[in-house]
């Protein structure tokens, strides 16, 4: 990508996952936040308001993947989300793209695959930012002729 490298907020509750996925999408230059559970997502996303994509799974104790979804959709409305999902929760994954979730993807899942749905998401990400600024920009156009 010829952009910014992403930033990536990696939420699930099974820490080797969690360490093993991270180290892999370093490697590909992708800029890596991590959070165990829903409530650590949401205070990493406090103070990372620019995260570009969210790995979420969808099955986590305490507040599972669809709550956290919700709660990033409100307090981050252009932050894409990606549902990590077991053959169990597949209906939750589908809830959650009703909910505005960017895509799913089944675990295991290769890691080629996880960073070619990140770069799309963040693709989408930032041409959803791109033209907020510009309609602002007309908006202040507008204004000022
Ligand atoms: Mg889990």
């Amino acid at each position: 990508m010829d952009i910014n490298n992403p930033l990536v907020m990696l939420v699930d509750d099974e820490v080797p996952f969690v360490e093993t996925t991270t180290k892999r999408l370093e490697r590909r230059n992708l800029n890596i936040l991590q959070a165990f559970n829903g409530r650590e997502a949401l205070e990493q996303l406090k103070e990372h308001r620019n995260v570009d994509v969210i790995i979420l799974d969808v099955k986590m104790p305490g507040m599972d993947g669809i709550e956290t979804l919700q709660e990033i959709k409100k307090a981050s409305p252009l932050s894409e989300v990606i549902m990590l999902t077991g053959h169990a929760t597949v209906e939750s994954a589908i809830e959650g793209m009703k909910l505005g979730a960017f895509d799913y993807l089944m675990k295991p899942c290769e890691i080629e695959q996880l960073v070619s749905k990140v770069e799309e998401a963040t693709k989408k990400k930032r041409e959803h930012e791109e033209k907020i600024r510009e309609a602002k920009v007309r908006e202040a156009l507008s204004q000022h002729g």
